[in-house]
Formats: C-alpha cells, sequence, structure tokens
C-alpha cells in the first residue's frame, strides 16, 4: 500500500510529507479528522480486524472540546450528552472522599462538562473518516527512522513507508517502546531520576 499526496502543493509547498498513523483508537481518528479537513495524505495502521466501539460512559472536559467543534462533531455529541454538575471521588469501601461542584465551568469556559456513552463519540468520530484510510490486521511490531523517512514493520511481514509517524496505539504503545529502545541504542535518553 502506498499513500500518495493528493495535492501537488499546499500552502506553497510542492510535497506533503505522508502521515502514518498507529492506530484507529479515539486519538488516531481525532488526528485523521483534522489531517482530512486540510486534505493532507496519511493511512491508518491498526492491528484490530475491526474497531468494536466498547465502554460505557466517558466525560469529557471543555479543553478538548474545542477540537470537538473543530471535526464538527460537536452539536451531534451534545445531543447525546448529559451535562455535568459536579465529581465525587469514592474509595473502595464506596466511602466519598472529595467532592466538588462544577456547575460554573461553563461561565469560565464556554463548554460544559460533558458525560455520555463512549460508543457514541467513537462513532461520530468513525463517520468523518474514510473506509479505505484504515489498514486493520496490521500490529505494528517495530519502526525504523532514518534522515529520510519513517518506515513501520507489521506482524503480516508487510512495511509501509512515511514521512511523519504518530503513535496512537494506546497505552502499552508499541511506537513509543521502540522509540525508546532507538533513543537508548542511540545514547539519547535522559539520565534515568534516582529513586527517592
Ligand atoms: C475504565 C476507563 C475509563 C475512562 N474514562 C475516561 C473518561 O471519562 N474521560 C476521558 O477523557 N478518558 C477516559 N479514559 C481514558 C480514555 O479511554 C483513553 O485516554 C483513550 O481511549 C485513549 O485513546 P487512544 O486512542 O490513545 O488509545 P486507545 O483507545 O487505547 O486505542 C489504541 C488503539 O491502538 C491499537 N493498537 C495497539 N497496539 C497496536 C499495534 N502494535 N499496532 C497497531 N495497532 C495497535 C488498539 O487496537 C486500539 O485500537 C478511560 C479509560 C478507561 C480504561
Amino acid at each position: 500500500m502506498a499513500i500518495q499526496s493528493r495535492n501537488s502543493s499546499f500552502q506553497g509547498k510542492q510535497y506533503l510529507p505522508r502521515v502514518l498513523i498507529v492506530a484507529r483508537g479515539l486519538a488516531g481518528l481525532l488526528l485523521a479528522i483534522l489531517l482530512e479537513h486540510i486534505n493532507w495524505p496519511y493511512q491508518i495502521f491498526e492491528r484490530a480486524e475491526a474497531v468494536k466501539p466498547i465502554g460505557s460512559t466517558l466525560a469529557l472536559s471543555p479543553n478538548i472540546l474545542s477540537a470537538m467543534e473543530q471535526t464538527g462533531i460537536y452539536e451531534d455529541l451534545l445531543k447525546a450528552s448529559v451535562r455535568g454538575v459536579g465529581i465525587n471521588l469514592y474509595n473502595e469501601q464506596l466511602k466519598m472522599i472529595f467532592s466538588t461542584g462544577i456547575t460554573t465551568i461553563k461561565e469560565l469556559s464556554v463548554y460544559d462538562y460533558l458525560v455520555f456513552p463512549r460508543p457514541v463519540l467513537y462513532d461520530l468520530l468513525l463517520a468523518k473518516v474514510p473506509k479505505e484510510k484504515t489498514a486493520f490486521k496490521k500490529k505494528v511490531l517495530s519502526i525504523k527512522q532514518t534522515d529520510d523517512e519513517v518506515t513501520i514493520h507489521c506482524s503480516d511481514n508487510t512495511s509501509y513507508e512515511g514521512d511523519i509517524l504518530v503513535g496512537a496505539d494506546g497505552a502499552y504503545s508499541a511506537v513509543r517502546q521502540c522509540l525508546y529502545k532507538q533513543l537508548a541504542q542511540e545514547n539519547k535518553l535522559p539520565a534515568r531520576t534516582p529513586n527517592r
């Protein structure tokens, strides 16, 4: 699979750096939509056969909601949401240990604190990304960077080249682990903070 620049020029540049996004979670989809908006060449590589929107509720704070407006899903998300009015934290014995009201949050930040079903957000984001932009069953095992390009290697023995690699592959990111390994080999990691 080759990812092609769809524009021969953009803001005076003749060449658009190709973006490889690993993978198709919430972060990868959000970036993909923003790249779609500016007609930038990208491809998503996802290890799953198909992505199932799992999870129950999700809450989003005002700081990210302007990004939801940029993606064009904010109004639909608002319709599927309830507005948060406060946050209560409980310990493992279900004893409340902290409570705060957040009713003034909209006055301070323009947006409410929204609570909604996680699959709704996922489906709204998914609908904005063309299907052909995702290659499924592509588990990234390693990456290689040179001065000219970056290459990802997948578990099905395929490789793909691009100019920018974005590791959006979650908490146990293989991209990040590979990056650290490479930086360690090149002695470019900062010295560890001693244990206190
Ligand atoms: C119980 C729970 C409750 C949460 N509640 C909230 C909340 O209320 N509000 C909030 O903002 N956040 C919440 N979070 C956090 C939120 O879910 C995560 O921050 C968010 O899902 C991270 O998105 P992501 O795209 O970075 O990663 P993920 O959603 O984890 O997606 C990672 C993707 O990478 C793919 N992948 C992984 N490894 C590879 C590989 N090697 N090659 C190719 N693909 C790969 C996976 O298949 C997956 O599709 C919660 C998390 C949990 C667990």
